[in-house]
């Protein structure tokens, strides 16, 4: 099947440009053994957040959705010297599972973890002067997207990057009736990123393992007001 073919050329990219990281790979056995759910970002999606980061010499990171801290991993392995990153998530036994494989790739010392619903720690950032953050990632529940683009542009500056996972779901996206939640969340995000002058949008569909889906990059063009 098509399917079939993707994940095969999905295999043979990771195959010849991912190299071998068994913290990365402690991180997902050690999720999957405490029952998390595998919606963690594909391996070469990963890399790409990391070099992201690391292409803009990110000294700031902030993460919405932390799960097992996969994605956080890969995010951290692109910061600069000095730098650090924090991450939001509801729920603490993700935290705590996220928390040990961070400690295990050695990353303690710069990343946070900050445990609540994301739009209640996000003033909480802003009140403390967290900001700004020159790399956003958004991954949480997709029915907030809206709000924490709003936010990520408020935390951000002129240059940071912020990106969007889940933003095609199989297509579903195309679906402007939909009453499912998460589709009209990232419909109305679409609608909010496209509206906003402070930044320039693409997205790049992805296939492969996690089946297709696409990520949204936003260039803040503009210092937020
Ligand atoms: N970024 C992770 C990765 O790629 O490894 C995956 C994150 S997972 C798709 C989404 C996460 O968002 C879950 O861990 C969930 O607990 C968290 N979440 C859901 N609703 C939330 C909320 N209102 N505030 C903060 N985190 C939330």
């Amino acid at each position: 099947t098509q399917d079939d073919k993707w994940i095969a050329i999905d295999d043979y990219i990771a195959e010849n440009f991912l190299e071998a990281d068994p913290a990365l790979d402690a991180a997902l056995a050690a999720s999957e053994a405490a029952g998390l759910p595998a919606i963690q970002v594909a391996p070469l999606q990963g890399k790409l957040l990391m070099m992201l980061a690391a292409a803009m010499g990110a000294r700031r990171i902030l993460e919405i959705g932390t799960l097992g801290g996969y994605s956080t991993i890969w995010l951290a392995h692109g910061l600069a010297e000095g730098g650090r990153l924090i991450t939001l998530d509801m729920n603490p036994d993700y935290a705590e599972v996220a928390r040990g494989n961070i400690a295990n790739a050695g990353l303690a010392d710069r990343v946070e973890i900050r445990v609540g619903k994301a739009l209640d720690t996000l003033p909480l950032l802003e009140a403390e002067g967290a900001g700004p953050f020159d790399l956003i990632f958004i991954d949480a529940d997709k029915p907030s997207t809206p709000d924490y683009f709003d936010w990520a542009v408020r935390l951000a500056r002129q240059g940071s990057l912020i990106v969007v996972d889940n933003v095609v779901r199989e297509g579903a996206i195309l679906a402007a009736q939909s009453d499912n939640k998460h589709v009209k969340g990232l419909r109305g995000f679409y609608a909010r990123a496209a509206a906003d002058p402070r930044v320039t949008a693409t997205a790049i569909q992805t296939v492969g393992n996690k089946g297709h889906d696409g990520l949204a990059i936003m260039l803040v063009t503009a210092e937020p007001d």
